[in-house]
């Protein structure tokens, strides 16, 4: 039964009914209007869809349309929701999310809800060159699962939509069946669990788990590199799920022959299936994933803004969602217009691609004259630590600073091959995350770059 429109908020609230009741749809509009104007970037176009009701105990609870929406809302929506319920009813109430169909085969690392993304689903996909075959492999995975390519293998660079397709073929296939098992994780969380398994003693069920599922999803399986057992272990999860044509879906930042220190027998079974790769969108896809961004959003950018933005932001997708949520913000302290003028200041402290380009020879000068070491012997052989860093920070730098290719940066310094450039690459980004000294040696260079 719902509640009428004359009646007050409080009143809404007031009333005890044994059975949940409508929240009052005014009252509601007015809770969505204090999230949307204290939270730009958390709300999204399909909080409209959502149906209040009232409990008996002060909960206002909510019911959203899909588990991954629950997800988003479980982690993000609550605290925001209450504290505008709270201001509106001007009573102690609290809100609640909750979702009628949760799936009951999917599973991710136990208790933790579906750590599913309710955006990224095919519709929210833009396709253009850069990404027709792994969108076109991933539909065709979802819908025939084990039948079409198995594995399927997509790779490319961080923030181009890895993520995205994998969570859009879980979403996919638990839409068409509730009862899928569906087991989908990152490649960090498989390692930490096998090797939880194996302390406790626990590598049956650890087996079970892992092999008595329909599809298995492991986001960024370059983090195997280097890890044995965890691929000997692997190894044989794989086996068991092929043989018995049971989907297995992998990304990774390289090919599997780029990955470093991964097992022959594993690199040849990730080439079994489809190996598909994502590109860097162009300036096409770039406009057209910047509208559809906003329209999630319910945000609406005029054509002159979306070309702006789209001109001055190539490097990756999620630099593109950054700078919507930054006019977003902009936007709602300025009441609200977004134009050129907002989007020009919003950016304004970023330079455009071309202004960016940095030469190798820059690199090589910054990178001599920081560590005090000569650029013949960074270029040259010698192995030594005090030129072996410096080289791989030159490749580390080259990698994100040029377009050249692993092989080109690899001829320049000391005529390395591809996988030595990887493993710089890789070497240097992680020691700007878990070493502070290494990181500040690095931003300094960088300011050297950048600056001057
Ligand atoms: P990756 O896993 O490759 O690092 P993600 O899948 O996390 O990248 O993508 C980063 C962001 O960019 C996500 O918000 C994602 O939705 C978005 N994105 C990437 N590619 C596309 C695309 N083709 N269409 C729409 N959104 C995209
Ligand atoms: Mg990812």
């Amino acid at each position: 039964m719902a509640t009428t429109q004359s009646q007050s908020p409080r009143e809404a609230l007031v009333r005890r009914a044994p059975e949940p009741v409508a929240f009052d749809p005014t009252s509601w509009d007015r809770i969505l209007q204090i999230v949307k104007g204290q939270h730009p970037s958390l709300v999204r176009a399909w909080f409209d869809t959502f149906v209040p009701r009232v409990l008996t105990n002060g909960v206002i609870q909510v019911t959203v349309a899909t588990p991954a929406q629950l997800n988003f809302c479980q982690s993000q929506c609550q605290a925001p929701f209450t504290s505008a319920a709270q201001q509106i009813t001007g009573r102690l109430v609290s809100v609640s999310f909750h979702c009628e169909n949760l799936p009951r085969g999917i599973f991710s690392d136990g208790e933790a809800p579906l750590p599913l993304n309710p955006d990224y689903v095919f519709e929210n996909f833009v396709t253009g060159p850069c990404n027709q075959l792994p969108h076109a492999a991933s539909i065709a995975v979802a819908t025939n699962l084990g039948q079409s390519y198995n594995p399927l293998f997509i790779h490319g660079g961080v923030g181009l939509g890895k993520t995205h397709l994998l969570q859009a073929i879980c979403q996919t296939v638990l839409d068409r069946s509730r009862d899928a098992r569906i087991l989908y994780l990152s490649c960090d969380n498989f390692i930490n669990q096998f090797i939880n398994a194996v302390e406790a003693n626990e590598m049956n069920q650890f087996r079970h788990r892992y092999r008595h599922v329909d599809l298995l999803v492991i986001d960024d399986i370059h983090f195997l590199a280097g890890k044995d057992r965890t691929q000997e272990e692997f190894f044989h999860t794989f086996n068991t799920l092929h043989q018995q044509q049971k989907q297995i879906v992998l990304s990774a930042d390289c090919p599997p022959s780029e990955i470093p220190e991964l097992e022959d027998r594993l690199i040849s079974r990730f080439n079994w299936g489809l190996v598909a790769r994502i590109d860097k969108p162009d300036i096409e896809t770039r406009v057209a994933i910047l509208q559809k961004k906003s329209r999630i959003r319910g945000l609406v950018l005029p054509e002159d803004v979306v070309n702006y933005v789209a001109s001055m932001i190539d490097a990756n997708t999620r630099e593109l969602e950054g700078a919507i949520t930054k006019l977003q913000g902009m936007a709602s302290l300025q009441g609200g217009r977004i134009d050129l003028e907002l989007a020009k200041k919003a950016l304004g402290d970023m330079v455009t691609p071309e202004q960016r380009r940095i030469s190798i020879g820059q690199i090589l000068e910054a990178v001599t004259k920081y560590y005090a070491v000569k650029a013949t012997d960074l270029q040259g052989k010698k192995r030594h630590k005090s030129i072996a860093f410096p080289r791989q920070v030159c490749m580390y730098l080259a990698r994100r600073h040029t377009r050249f290719s692993l092989e080109e940066i690899g001829a320049h310094f000391g005529g390395r091959d591809h996988s030595t450039v990887i493993h710089a690459v890789r070497t240097i980004g992680d020691a700007c995350t878990h070493k502070k000294d290494i990181a500040n040696q690095i931003q300094e260079i960088d300011v050297q770059l950048t600056v001057g």
